[in-house]
């Protein structure tokens, strides 16, 4: 198990980023990793900061989130060798700052500008042109740094993304009962309840994850960050992502313009809810109350991709149990499955 060193939520924590950094032996230099937007709202401050601290500092900026990026960030890790790689930015650019400096064996510490979804503080990234449109195993922050006056200032709609990231606990869980009986696959129950209790949790505070509110922004990353850990207990992201996941993978190739993924995930969940017989209304209730899309039309996405997706979730990765295995859907009954939850009319 890689899990987290030191995890830091509060207001105004981006303030000791060179404490932390000395305080883990990064005494003498770093990477800032970020993108162009982001550069402004944390990454230039950041690098100001661990300058003042006397660290030797270089920033990068990202603008995409590719293998190419990835690659470019292995290049400067490789031409600067410094001793840690900070991302900075939503979760695009934390995870090319967490695989990038995964393959290069060195150190890594997250600092979320928003909580749109749990790669924040997973083992795990989720990147587009991988040779397959699912996570992949990268290596745990050594740290997370998130500051709640940074986040609470973003578009609530990254806040509304990450509770159906969270929401998606709530399949993903069964998902994984599902593949241990039928399969035999490893179960582990500690991750799969720290996973599950997150989501309970972000259900039960939901009239309080609303735009601008501190303390909603405070349930929800840390529900965000019990979701990393654990997937990094159980060393795959098995305990948070199931077959609503593969759909909104499978989203995220075949319709023109994809949601975020948090989104896609918590309309897959009220699917998958529906599928596996659980309470798909609650989830369904619980994204309304926060804001997020519980319809195609929210989502901005076709009626025809979303069934399209849903016949073709169950095949994008074979190894990956779940109800959809169970059920296989053709066109008529994943049309029936989306229209009798109210996603398409
Ligand atoms: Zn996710």
């Amino acid at each position: 198990m890689q899990l987290p060193r030191e995890v830091i939520v509060g207001n105004e924590t981006l303030e000791l980023i060179g404490t932390i950094c000395k305080r883990l032996g990064f005494s003498k230099s770093a990477l800032v990793v970020t993108g162009p937007h982001t550069r402004h709202i944390a990454g230039q401050r950041i690098t100001d900061l661990l300058d003042d601290t006397g660290i030797d500092v270089n920033q990068f900026v990202v603008s995409s989130f590719t293998v190419k990026d990835v690659r470019a960030v292995e290049e400067k890790i490789m031409e600067l060798k410094p001793q840690v790689v900070l991302g900075t930015g939503g979760g695009t650019k934390i995870d090319v700052a967490k695989l990038g400096s995964a393959r290069q064996v060195v150190p890594f510490i997250s600092i979320p500008t928003t909580a749109s979804h749990d790669g924040i503080a997973s083992c795990v990234v989720s990147l587009r042109g991988l040779n397959k449109p699912y996570s992949k195993l990268a290596q745990s922050p050594m740290a997370i740094v998130a500051d709640i006056n940074v986040i609470t200032q973003a578009s609530h709609r990254f806040a509304a993304s990450g509770c159906g990231d969270i929401m998606a606990k709530f399949t993903a869980v069964r998902d994984w009962e599902l593949a241990h009986n039928a399969k035999n696959e490893y179960y582990g129950e500690y991750a799969a309840s720290l996973s599950l209790m997150s989501a309970k949790l972000v259900a039960e505070h939901s009239d309080i994850i609303q735009p601008g509110l501190e303390e909603g922004v405070r349930v929800l990353l840390e529900a965000l960050i019990s979701c990393g850990v654990a997937m990094s207990i159980a060393g795959s992201s098995r305990p948070c992502s199931g077959s609503e996941h593969l759909f909104s993978h499978t989203l995220d190739l075949i319709a023109p313009k994809p949601a975020m993924h948090g989104e896609q995930c918590g309309v897959g969940a009220i699917m998958m809810a529906y599928l596996h017989g659980m309470d798909w209304k609650r989830v369904k209730e619980t994204l309304k109350k926060v804001g997020a899309p519980t319809t195609a039309e929210e989502l901005g996405i076709e009626p025809e991709h979303v069934v399209k997706a849903l016949m073709q979730a169950g095949v994008i990765r074979p190894e990956r149990y779940t109800i959809l295995e169970e059920k296989r859907l053709d066109y008529d009954s994943a049309e029936k499955l989306a229209k009798a939850t109210g996603v398409i009319d």
